[in-house]
């Protein structure tokens, strides 16, 4: 019964699609958000090298800063002899220790680059600068008769060049003064300085460097980004598109069919396609179901002609229909001596001969129906009263056959009587075959008469 089990259905199948929607969808959407993680990492990565690059410029201004402060204090001191300077210059180096500090900062970002070199380098100036200011600050401590023992341990121990420890106070003061001033203290503050200019511009390079990498890979993703989110908007709109292919369009095309009592029409996906088959089998059984039972309800089971049903439906149509027709009655003449010499089995095949014998005698536009037990009834449509004697002529060859049987079935014959009608199916019609058939049967059966329109 399965047209399916015959034929293998041949479609998209809605739930592989579905299944492979909802993959694709769930890469695409972990995709997304690594995507997305990755951009705001990389825009705080861009971001912290900006930072970065604010705070390494602030520890090179620190280290500037400090190696100046220190060249300044030893100035003042040299200057003015007043011990505070001395004091403050101490603090920096021992305490405020800014230029420490700018290192330790800028190793956590350029350790090993080329920038904390040069940072390096220039602490190391600085440094070898300030041996020379703790000199300076020894001379000037000795000119103002400073007691050794209050003097930072550092003072203490410089050991004055023998030509520096002939000097009388004014003479160490302007040694002192010379040395701060010298061309060769100014170079070595010029080395510090070009240093961390250095140290600046390496810093420069490799944090814009890094900028850029980071700026890179930041596009990098965000293009990813935009394609993955294009893809996904496809996606969508490919998902939508099959509902509509797949889904509605044939759900509208099947809901016209089932409104139509029309068969479906084989479309859309795999499951349509197999709803569309299963349900044409069943449309067929039941079509064929309902053929059988119309077929049952208008027909005779014993002789396959209509039935008393069926005839009297088409005699009611007939009625309305208003067009000139003849109507007979048929009967088997003595019938009943048939079931009783021969047995109810040979009438039934006596009543199927003559049925028989009607549907081959008159025309397909004749309708012969067994109305009860031995009784037939034709309707013969566009009939007038100038057909009789055909009529006649047909019974009469019926007759003929029935009463020369070559079947081996008992001699009978009919009594018809008949009425003709110009206007359908009158409701004096059938009285006046059915008078007419008495009339026959009155006179010696066997025969046909039609009784006219009074
Ligand atoms: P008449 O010439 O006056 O018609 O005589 P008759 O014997 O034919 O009388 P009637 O028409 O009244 O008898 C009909 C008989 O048909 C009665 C009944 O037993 C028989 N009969 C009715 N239906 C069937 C059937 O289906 N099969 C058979 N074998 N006989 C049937
Ligand atoms: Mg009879």
């Amino acid at each position: 019964m399965h047209n399916q089990d015959k034929k293998p259905i041949k479609g998209i199948r809605i739930r592989t699609v579905n299944f492979l929607m909802i993959g694709i969808s769930c890469i695409l959407y972990l995709l997304l958000i690594s995507a997305t993680v990755n951009v705001s990492k990389q825009y705080e990565n861009v971001h912290k090298s900006m930072d970065d690059y604010i705070i390494c410029e602030r520890s090179d201004t620190l280290l500037l800063e400090g190696s100046a402060y220190l060249t300044e204090q030893v100035r003042l001191y040299t200057i003015t002899g007043k011990p505070e300077y001395m004091e403050q210059y101490f603090t920096e180096v021992h305490e405020t220790r800014r230029r420490e500090k700018a290192m330790e900062q800028l190793k956590v970002y350029y350790d090993g680059e080329k920038a904390y070199e040069y940072l390096a380098a220039a602490l190391d100036y600085s440094n070898q600068l300030m041996e020379r200011e703790f000199y300076v600050m020894r001379l000037v401590s000795d000119a103002q008769g400073y007691e050794m023992d209050t003097l930072p341990e550092e003072i203490q121990k410089v050991i004055l060049e023998e030509d520096d420890r002939q000097l009388n106070a004014e003479g160490l003061m302007e040694r002192a003064t010379e040395i701060v001033y010298s061309s060769e203290y100014e170079y070595a503050r010029a080395r510090i300085t070009e240093s961390i200019t250095d140290s600046i511009e390496s810093m420069h390079e490799v944090t814009h460097d890094r900028m850029i990498r980071n700026a890179n890979a930041l596009e990098l993703t965000m293009r990813i980004q935009r394609g993955l989110m294009s893809i996904l908007f496809v996606e969508t709109v490919v998902t939508f598109l099959m509902i509509i292919l797949l889904i509605i369009k044939p759900l509208r095309i099947y809901v016209n069919c089932i409104k139509e009592e029309k068969q479906m029409e084989i479309t859309g996906s795999y499951e349509f396609k197999y709803l569309a088959l299963t349900y044409n089998d069943i449309y067929e059984l039941n079509a064929a179901n309902e053929e059988m039972l119309r077929y049952r309800a208008e027909h005779d089971p014993m002789t396959g002609i209509m039935n008393r049903g069926a005839f009297e439906n088409l005699k009611k149509l007939m009625e309305v229909k208003a067009i000139p027709l003849a109507f007979l009655i048929i009967d088997v003449d003595k019938f009943k001596l048939v079931n009783d010499n021969f047995g109810h089995e040979v009438g039934d095949l006596v009543l199927k001969k003559v049925a028989k014998l009607l549907q081959e005698s008159f025309r397909a536009t004749d309708y012969p129906a067994r109305i009860g037990g031995d009784e037939f009834a034709v309707i013969l449509t566009d009939m007038t009263v100038e057909m009789q004697p055909v009529i006649e002529g047909k019974i009469q060859k019926m007759n003929e056959i029935l009463m020369n049987p070559e079947d081996g079935l008992p001699q009978v014959s009919l009594s018809v009587g008949g009425a003709f009608s110009e206007k359908g199916f009158t409701e004096d019609l059938y009285k006046r075959a059915d008078v007419a058939l008495y009339e026959v049967k009155e006179h010696g059966r066997c025969g046909c008469r039609f009784c006219q329109e009074n």
